[in-house]
């Protein structure tokens, strides 16, 4: 600043000068003419560099250099840095907001702000999915207005946050429904935060595991009822030998029944609870098929001799092959599947077990019957639990509707597929297919 005040009346007393220099005959007049000739000079060319330090900074490109020196150079300077930290503050903030914003964008929940009005600021991506939010559409718009749900109307009404709130979620309809539980935070001044859950699979579950209960209560009551009635008639009547005999037998049915299912049930549970077998261990194909066969007959005797019936079993091959898997499982999954055909083929009925090893190399059990077949609307239900076509088949022949659970998690366990083919009246076709890497053929 010094420097410039004495660069100023240097300039000055040079424009003196030279006014006294170019008029000696009126040294005064040429000397003032002088000073205020260079000081006009001086304001001019100061001017001319502020107007273009102006003209710069409203260019605002502080990456070009300043256009020029001086007190007006150094003030472009400064003004430069202080842009340029600027720019660098907001840079910093506007990351640190994208980082926020994409922790958000990658929460499984949905995330919606709202602002003090109720109009949406943003959301993150599951939350479009959630209420069918689009980011050019919505934004700005009432979230009371897109989610038209009277539960929720109520609850963005009702100023009570301190609870979930259920309501359907997009597309939610009968046959597919899609729960949502959602609650509003307050934060700020009187914004809210929103955050959803899809909790379709969670109800899902929870009706299962109800719906589970119930029937094992259901299926073991049946049983325990006709236990306890007998029991009750065995202590107060007096029986003769033959009633008694059938009272007991009848009994032994029923307790051999709850045991079935108990074993199954647990079964069920030990396939749910463990880890899938490994490749380590090999399961002989012709032992199992040979135990198979034993069980199939056997079985059928039972049965035919009670209903009068005579079954063709055909054990065609013996399968010359090793799998690798848990030999109880394979062993629970194939017997299931064969004795359900034995139990559900009629009179004068076959059942064909077989064993075969495809192109690809992976090999194919299979159990094909000429049963009563099953219609196409239940064949995508039969592995379900307790899921029964015909109940009073399945009870009689001692059916505890676990089979097919237990084969199907089997199969899964082991890589397998399991097929189901079925013409009602014709007759049904289950076939497992074992992946080549579970395959060793004997011999
Ligand atoms: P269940 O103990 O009742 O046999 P499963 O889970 O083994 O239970 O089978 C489910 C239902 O599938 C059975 O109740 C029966 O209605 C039907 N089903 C299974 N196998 C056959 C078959 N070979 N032929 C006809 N229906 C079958």
């Amino acid at each position: 600043m010094i420097w410039r005040a004495v660069g100023f009346f240097g300039f000055q007393v040079a424009g003196g000068l030279c006014g006294w220099l170019v008029l000696p005959v009126q040294p005064d007049k040429g000397a003032l003419a002088g000073v205020v000739a260079f000081g006009l000079a001086w304001f001019m060319a100061d001017t001319f560099r502020g107007a273009r330090l102006l003209r710069w900074v409203r260019a605002g490109d502080v990456a070009q250099p300043a256009p020029t020196s001086g007190l007006w150079g150094e003030i472009a300077e400064r003004v430069r840095r202080l842009v340029r930290a600027r720019e660098r503050m907001t840079s910093d903030s506007q990351d640190r907001l994208n980082d926020f914003l994409g922790a958000l964008q990658a929460s499984p929940n949905g995330v919606v702000l709202l602002d003090a009005q109720g109009r949406i600021e943003w959301f993150n991506h599951t939350a479009s999915q959630h209420f069918g939010l689009d980011a050019r559409r919505d934004l700005q718009q009432y979230l009371g207005n897109l989610v038209r749900d009277p539960g929720f109307a109520a609850y963005l009404a009702g100023r009570d946050y301190s609870h979930e709130l259920a309501v359907p979620g997009r597309g939610s309809t009968a046959l597919r429904p899609v729960s949502l539980s959602i609650q509003l935070h307050p934060y700020g001044e009187g914004r809210l935060l929103l955050l959803s859950r899809d909790v379709t699979a969670l109800e899902q579950a929870e009706a299962m595991r109800r719906d589970f209960v119930a029937n094992v209560s259901h299926e073991i009551r049946t049983p325990l009822t006709v236990l306890s009635g007998f029991v009750e008639t065995l202590q107060t009547l007096t029986l003769s030998e033959t009633e008694r005999e059938r009272y007991l037998g009848t009994m032994a049915l029923q307790a051999q029944r709850m045991q079935t299912l108990v074993n199954d049930l647990l079964m069920l549970s030990r396939l749910e609870g463990s880890p899938p077998p490994g490749l380590a261990d090999w399961v002989s194909m012709p032992i199992m098929m040979a135990q198979l066969e034993r069980e199939a007959r056997e079985l059928s005797a039972v049965l035919c001799a009670k209903a009068g019936r005579i079954q063709n079993i055909v054990f065609a091959s013996q399968g010359q092959c090793e799998l690798s898997g848990s030999a109880s499982e394979l062993l629970s999954a194939a017997s299931n599947l064969v004795t359900n055909a034995v139990r559900y083929t009629s009179l004068n009925g076959e059942v064909h077990v077989g064993v075969e090893t495809l192109l690809d190399g992976s090999v194919e059990f299979s159990v094909r019957d000429t049963g009563p077949g099953i219609a196409p609307e239940h064949i995508p239900r039969l592995t379900e639990r307790f899921y029964r076509v015909d109940r009073s088949r399945s009870r009689d022949t001692g059916g505890t509707g676990l089979g097919l659970a237990i084969v199907k998690h089997v199969v899964q366990r082991h890589g397998a597929e399991l097929t189901i083919a079925s013409t009602p009246g014709q007759g049904s076709r289950f076939s497992i297919i074992f992946p080549l890497e579970r395959v060793r053929q004997l011999g």
